[in-house]
């Protein structure tokens, strides 16, 4: 077997193994790179079948097979730099034009290969081989050979750069994977250098197919083998695109390389108006942050950014990226929301104040409620004992037993309170739905309450009923109890913390389908930032002045809960030191049996509050 034969089976050998490289590559097809690669390993495998293939056949065959392998030998650099593209990630480059660009000199050089054989470009690769005869090369012939050289140093040295630059910014690529493909693009070198300078330590045989079936090996083991640019990429990318926290990643000079969407939703920036600006442009708004991204260790920092009306409260945690080489790449920032967390320990920490708030009254409450109930205690044994007394006289009895009676039916209203306030807790109390004369309710109001303050000998305090009320012709559906339960405290309170005046009652009809009672008192007022607690359960204005009242607390928030039940609104408005006014709302709902109205109420025969459900 002659040398040659001998080589042309080394170079089918050689073209199977790339063959399989390429089918392999193909055959990835979860790899991004799977295809290109492939590509680049179909020109490598046609370039060594067809170089085979010229060495076999008879030389009348020669120069067909020598222009189809000329085909593929100018086709190698364009896979290869093609190749180069797909593997750094530069998007873009496979557009019809680029590729037109990238095709154009391949195409010019192989037209004129084909046009003028006395070039050489056809033959010359083979030009050591006994059977190929010797070309001389006249000067047109260096020219165009030169000019092949050219282009396809340029092609190669573009996509090696290119390869190199990714190895080596690819934080990813382990140590040993980057050295592998470092020498899997630097091989083909070895390749080019023997082919141009001719160099063929063996038998005057061409290295250059063996040389680029290696490099083929050992890109697909660098690539595939120890998974550069694989599944595990794609799905860290998509991992931080699903990540509910924000992800910025900066380069060196802390410009945007990338972000996910929680951050073009954090701040309302669109990912391709933002990319390849520095940060500062993107956090503009906080210019305190912007001089933690010079530090070259990790930071955190707590960031506000209103968001309409609301605040969001985001943790910045500023981390750099080091390469395995431990040179610093760049930054990653990752916001983390807190605001749900701010939210619930601000509640917690409401609730614990409330809870503070609510044991402190619980216990004011507790000492008053002894007072409370001592007092009146306390009256009714020390008159019953003095009952016992013989020498009593009869006057005297009777004005003990008023004390004692005064007394019980005190005691018997705090009794009351307690349980109204239990039952309110535990929802137990139901409204009764029935006819209420509203002027029959005021009138009552009026002839009690007024002939209490005749009764208690005040004579500074006047009550008048409110205006409208001889023309109150109407009723309402309602817990005539209930009412007059509220307007007993509002007009107990105004009585009690009213020295001098007038007292006014009444009751108005809104637009809505509401009725507005109202107690109003020229008393000693409430201060404005009173004016809420008092509603609060055990809730007291606890200014000097008001000290000598006595009371629980609980009345104005059994008012408050009672017209919440009613479906009203209960509120004040009142100027400390000249008095105030309860409001209260409450539904206005005509009963069916009064809908046509009724012109004169003393005319008409009312029934006793008839219950209507
Ligand atoms: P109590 O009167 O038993 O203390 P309330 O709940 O009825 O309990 O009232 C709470 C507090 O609101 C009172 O202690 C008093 O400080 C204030 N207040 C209520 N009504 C009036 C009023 N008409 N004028 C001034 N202060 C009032």
């Amino acid at each position: 077997m002659s040398a040659t034969q001998t080589y042309a089976i080394a170079l089918v050998f050689m073209a199977m193994i790339s063959v399989g490289l390429m089918v392999f590559g193909w055959f990835k097809k979860s790899n991004p790179l799977g295809r290109s690669y492939s590509g680049l390993m179909m020109v490598i495998s046609a370039w060594i079948i067809l170089f085979a293939v010229v060495l076999l056949v008879p030389e009348s065959l020669t120069r067909l097979f020598s222009t189809l392998e000329y085909m593929a030998i100018l086709a190698l650099p364009v896979a290869w730099l093609m190749f180069a593209y797909a593997f750094s990630g530069i998007r873009g480059w496979n557009t019809p034009g680029s590729i037109i660009i990238i095709l154009v000199l391949p195409v010019v050089l192989f037209v004129v290969a084909v046009i003028y054989p006395d070039t050489g470009l056809l033959y010359n690769h083979h030009a050591v081989f006994d059977h190929v005869p010797q070309v001389i090369f006249p000067n047109r012939t260096k020219l165009w050979l030169i000019i092949h050289i050219i282009i396809a140093l340029t092609y190669f040295i573009v996509g090696t750069g290119l390869m190199l630059r990714k190895i080596n910014n690819s934080p990813q690529v382990q140590s040993n994977q980057a050295v592998v493909l470092t020498i899997g693009v630097l091989v083909p070198w070895i390749g080019n250098i023997t082919f141009i300078l001719r160099i063929m330590p063996f038998h005057n045989f061409d290295l250059a197919p063996f040389v680029f079936a290696l490099a083929g090996a050992l890109l697909a083991w660098g690539l595939f083998y120890n998974r550069f640019i694989n599944i595990i990429n794609l799905a860290q990318r998509l991992l931080i695109e699903r990540m509910s926290d924000g992800v910025i990643i900066l380069d060196k000079q802390n410009w945007i390389l990338d972000m996910n969407t929680v951050v073009q939703a954090i701040f309302r920036v669109q990912k391709a108006n933002i990319i390849g600006q520095p940060i500062q442009n993107l956090l503009k708004p906080f210019p305190e942050i912007v001089p933690l991204m010079r530090h070259t260790t990790r930071k955190n920092e707590e960031i506000i950014i209103p968001q309409g009306n609301s605040m969001r409260y985001y943790n910045l945690d500023i981390s750099p990226i080091f390469s395995d080489k431990g040179s610093n790449m760049g930054k990653m920032l990752l916001f983390k929301e807190t605001t749900e967390l701010k939210e619930t320990m601000k509640r917690w920490e409401d609730a614990s104040e409330r809870a503070r708030d609510a044991e402190n009254l619980k216990s004011a409450f507790l000492a008053n409620m002894s007072h409370e109930i001592k007092t009146p205690m306390n009256a009714i044994m020390g008159f019953s004992n003095l009952l016992d007394d013989s020498s009593v006289s009869e006057n005297e009895r009777q004005e003990f037993i008023d004390h004692i009676k005064n007394s019980g039916t005190s005691l018997l209203r705090l009794i009351d309170d307690i349980i109204d306030v239990s039952k309110l807790d535990s929802g137990q109390i139901e409204l009764k739905k029935e006819a209420v004369s509203l002027r029959r309710l005021m009138s009552e109001l009026y002839a009690h309450f007024s002939n209490e303050i005749l009764e208690s000998g005040r004579t500074t305090v006047d009550l008048v009923l409110g205006e409208d009320i001889s023309k109150l012709n109407y009723f309402t559906i309602g817990d005539i109890e209930r009412i007059r339960q509220v307007m007993f405290n509002l007009i107990d309170n105004a009585i009690k913390f009213t020295k001098t005046g007038q007292i006014e009652i009444g009751v108005t009809k809104q637009e809505g389908p509401f009725l507005e009672f109202y107690v109003t008192d020229t008393g000693i007022g409430i201060p404005y930032e009173k004016q809420q607690i008092i509603f609060e359960r055990f809730g007291r204005v606890a200014t000097t002045t008001q000290q000598e009242y006595s009371g629980t607390g609980l009345g104005l928030s059994l008012c408050k809960d009672l017209v919440r039940l009613f479906g009203g609104e209960i509120w004040v408005e009142s100027i400390y030191g000249r008095g105030s006014t309860f409001f209260f709302t409450h539904p206005y709902q005509i009963p069916k049996a009064y809908q046509q109205g009724i012109k004169d109420f003393e005319t008409i025969d009312l029934p006793v509050s008839p219950r209507l459900d």
